[in-house]
């Protein structure tokens, strides 16, 4: 038998329910706070990914699905939404200094990570992406959407982190600082030491314990920030403040991605363990630049559904169960009855039937399995006296009425 890919999963049954809600309240929250959607394409050329999230991380040294095509491309299913999100508004000319650009993105992301619980190889990630704006106010934005958004969908037990890596002036100072401090450490990983030469920050993000611990007294770079660094990351935490979204100061983010300049931030959800990250992002101001596009502050989210997922439960979807359940007999019966069906389904109305030649009652057994509230009973007596039953399942009272009051049925309940 062939089983599916390892980290890729099938989605059904009462969690696809799960699923098609929480995608619904995104997409309606989204478009409520002004942003549109961009449907990407799953397969980028790899250089996007190499110049974007950076050569020297995680994800693009050892997380990505990377393949040479047929016409000798070298492409990679995309790991993330951002960098195709920028290559996207270059592409097609987007951006004009006037507007503030506001796009999201909801979809599969792949990664060749060791699945675990609310970690799969093909996970799914909504994204939204402010672009065009410098201030402290574009934060604000998508940080309030994200609020709003998971107050919504019930996520009550949650924490808001925030961090400022600075800008690459004050960056250097405190990379410099960072240096001088592990100079003198032999315990670092081996990633790590290698990290000191190519992209020491990255150390800050390292999954090792005794690295851990190494940078537990590490200098901090809130530390080292600039004036107008500092003057950036007061105007968010005072809007925050001023809108009753908490949050908690956390200096040992950094983001496993290089392009996050000044904010960055995650949101981590109580009852997932290990992995409660469900939210990340932060800003990347000079990404579209260094992509060889235009000078184009920005800042943006993803959220990781799968992780979402986890913390609903089939409370969070509405019971599904039928409207109405068709019983009849014969060929008089059908001839009411599927017509009636079509019309019923045509206004919205949850039906179904059964035209075996079955029992009443193991027809009756099959409309209490599909939890159908009503019945209609259209037997040989039924039609005789020109009426139908109309059966409560729920209190188990039953009525007769005449056939004309078929027509519209669903005002009868
Ligand atoms: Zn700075
Ligand atoms: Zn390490």
């Amino acid at each position: 038998m062939i089983t599916s890919v390892r980290g890729f999963k099938d989605i059904y049954g009462k969690e696809a329910k799960i699923w098609k809600k929480l995608e619904n309240i995104i997409r309606e929250v989204f478009s409520t706070w002004g942003f549109e959607e961009v449907r990407l394409p799953i397969l980028e050329k790899t250089e996007l990914f190499q110049r974007s999230i950076g050569d020297t991380t995680d994800i693009v040294e050892k997380e990505m699905y990377t393949f040479i095509d047929k016409g000798n491309e070298s492409v990679t299913m995309r790991p993330e939404g951002t960098a195709s999100v920028i290559r996207f508004i270059n592409e097609h000319k987007l951006y004009t200094l006037e507007k503030n650009l506001k796009l999201y993105y909801l979809g599969p992301m792949f990664r060749y990570e060791r699945p675990q619980k609310g970690r799969l190889r093909q996970f799914h990630q909504a994204g939204v992406e402010f672009l065009g704006d410098l201030t402290p106010y574009a934060e604000f934005e998508v940080l309030s959407l994200m609020d709003c958004l998971l107050e919504k969908v019930g996520i009550k037990d949650r924490i808001l982190y925030i961090n400022n890596l600075g800008c690459p002036d004050c960056r250097k100072t405190y990379r410099n600082s960072l240096l001088k401090y592990l100079e003198n450490n032999q315990d670092l990983c081996e990633d790590c030491n290698r990290r000191k030469i190519t992209n020491p920050l990255r150390i800050l993000d390292c999954k090792q314990e005794k690295c851990k611990e190494i940078i537990k007294s590490a200098p901090k770079i809130l530390d080292f920030i600039c004036v107008d660094c500092k003057k950036h990351m007061t105007k968010l935490k005072e809007l925050l403040t001023l809108n009753n979204i908490s949050y908690e100061i956390d200096p040992f983010i950094v983001r496993g991605l290089d392009y996050y300049i000044k904010t960055v931030f995650e949101v981590h959800a109580k009852g997932l363990g290990s992995q409660s990250a469900i939210l990340a992002g932060g800003r990347y101001d000079n990404l579209s630049k260094d992509l060889g596009g235009y000078d184009l502050p920005a800042v943006g989210w993803a959220m990781g559904l799968e992780r979402v997922v986890l913390l609903l439960d089939e409370t969070f979807v509405e019971d599904d169960s039928l409207d109405f359940f068709f019983i009849y007999f014969d060929d008089r019966g059908e001839k009411i009855i599927l017509p009636l069906i079509n019309n019923l389904r045509k206004k919205g109305v949850k039906v179904s039937y059964d035209p075996s030649k079955s029992s009443l009652k193991s027809k009756l057994r099959k409309a209490d399995k599909l939890k159908s509230k009503y019945v209609v009973i259209l037997g040989d007596n039924e039609i005789n006296n020109g009426t139908f039953t109309l059966k409560n399942m729920e209190k188990g009272e039953q009525f007769a009425l005449p056939l004309d009051k078929l027509e519209n049925l669903e005002k009868e309940i």
